[in-house]
This record gives structure tokens, sequence and C-alpha cells, in this order.
């Protein structure tokens, strides 16, 4: 396993994309079921608000960092994890993988039509890719049998769920063991992306940090609150964390 953390109070795991692809794969291999979440600048001030995410954050098998704010967040607290990783980043990897080993995947989540059209293109860069299925992520959450059965129907070796934070942390939590699947990936998002619906950020834009303008740009009547709003707070947060840190001499 990879080390672990103490990100502000949550857990975060030190990983990279390589190393994380590789255990996925063993992991898949020897069946053992894992839930991956990942954490970015804005999930902090949730978490640290909502006692219920920051629960499923503890329970999951392995937390990375999603977001540049968080790799230098991290550092800032003397305990630097290597490199932020996306599931925009892990999907042409993971879907690699799971062409070459026949694993099956799924995709949950995003509005009507998304999850397939990122299964078609998926399935057009990685020849042989088993897309077990796809569903869309506006169902009822609180009724969620019909579509737990789906998915548990579809025996899917690796599952992404794109309901947005903390909804898929939530479900993915809850429903672990019914959705049958192995590896259990959130994804926010990712359909979004993969779908072609949603132009990805340009990559130095990413590495500068700067990936919440470029999506603040795009959708700013959804996105401002979290990246104006919740940014903000996470670097209050951040800079109290710092401040205890230094008063304990660490
Ligand atoms: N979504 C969904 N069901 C819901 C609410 C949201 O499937 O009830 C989807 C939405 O369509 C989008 C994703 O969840 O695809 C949330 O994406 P967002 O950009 O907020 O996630 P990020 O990747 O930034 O965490």
């Amino acid at each position: 396993m990879f080390p672990r953390t103490d990100f502000l109070g949550l857990p975060l795991h030190k990983v990279s994309l390589w190393p994380l692809v590789s255990w996925l794969d063993g992991e898949i291999q020897a069946g053992r079921r894992r839930v991956l979440l990942g954490l970015y600048a804005a999930c902090v001030p949730v978490a640290l608000q909502n006692e219920r995410y920051r629960a499923d954050l503890e329970a999951a098998d392995l937390v990375y960092a999603d977001g540049m704010g968080v790799v230098w967040g991290s550092g800032l607290l003397g305990d630097r994890v290597p490199e932020k990783m996306a599931t925009t980043d892990m999907l042409p990897p993971i879907a690699a993988l799971a062409a070459a080993k026949g694993y099956r995947v799924y995709l949950l989540g995003g509005a009507p039509g998304v999850a397939d059209r990122a299964a078609e293109r998926l399935q057009q860069t990685h020849r042989g890719l088993i897309i077990a299925g796809t569903h869309h992520g506006y169902f009822d959450v609180e009724q969620p049998a019909p579509v737990l059965a789906e998915v548990r129907d579809a025996r899917p070796d690796i599952l992404f769920v794109g309901l947005g934070v903390p909804l898929q942390e939530r479900f993915v939590t809850r429903w672990r063991d019914d959705l049958g699947a192995t590896a259990i990936l959130t994804c926010g998002g990712l359909f979004d992306f993969a779908s072609g619906r949603t132009p990805r950020c340009p990559a130095w834009m990413t590495a500068a940090g700067l990936e919440w303008v470029y999506r603040l740009g795009l959708e700013p009547k959804r996105l401002w609150r979290r990246y104006l709003i919740d940014n903000g707070r996470y670097l209050l947060q951040l800079g109290r964390g710092m401040g205890r840190q230094r008063r304990w001499g660490h």
C-alpha cells in the first residue's frame, strides 16, 4: 500500500500515476474490492463541515490528490504528495490496462447519453476494451436498487462513478459491496471530458495550478461558488494548519 499522510485532518495517500495503475491491476487480479477517492482544494472545506463526507474519505482504501492546490498544500504542511492525478489522467492508462487484460469497465454518472458517448470514444481509442455498461447519474439516489442491480448484473471489474462531490463518495461508500465491482473510482465530471462535451484544460494551465480558472471560464454559473468561495476557505484552512504546525514546532 502507499504511505498515508494526514492532510488537515483528512486522509491523503502519497501515490503517483503508474504505481497506482499497477497496484490496481494487482488488486483486480486478486479480487480485492477497492474504493479510490480524489481530493481537490474545494473538497477540504466541504469535508471539514460535513462529517459524513469525512467518514467516507476515511473509509476509502485510497485517497489521492486530485488538484494542484492539494499537492502544494501538502508540501507547505511538510509532507508533499508526489503529483496531481485526476481520473482524466488515470482513464487512458486504466482503459489500456482493461483492454489488455479483458477487465470489464462500467461508467455510471453524468447527464443522459454522456457516459454512452464517453464509452464509444474510449472503445475507438482502446481496441478490444469491454464496456460492461453505462448509466446516467440522474437516478433517485434514495431508491438506488434498480441501478445497483444493473451495475451488479453487468459484472464490472472497474467502475467509474461520476455524480459530483460529496454525493458520489456517499454513494460508493454506502453501496460498496452491492455494486459488485472490484475497483471503484469516483470521477466527478470525467464523462463530460471523455465524451468531448466539455473541453479539457490545456496541460500548461493544469501544471501551473490554473485549471480552476479555465473551468470557471467555461461554467461560471455552476462553479463560481466552488472556486471563489470554497478555494478561499481552503486557503484559510491551510494557513491555519501551517500556523498550528509552527506553534507545535513540526
Ligand atoms: N451529476 C450526476 N448526477 C447528479 C449530479 C451531478 O451524474 O445528481 C454529474 C454531472 O452531470 C457531472 C458530474 O456529476 O458530470 C459532476 O461534475 P463536476 O464537474 O462537478 O465534478 P468534478 O470533476 O469537478 O469533481
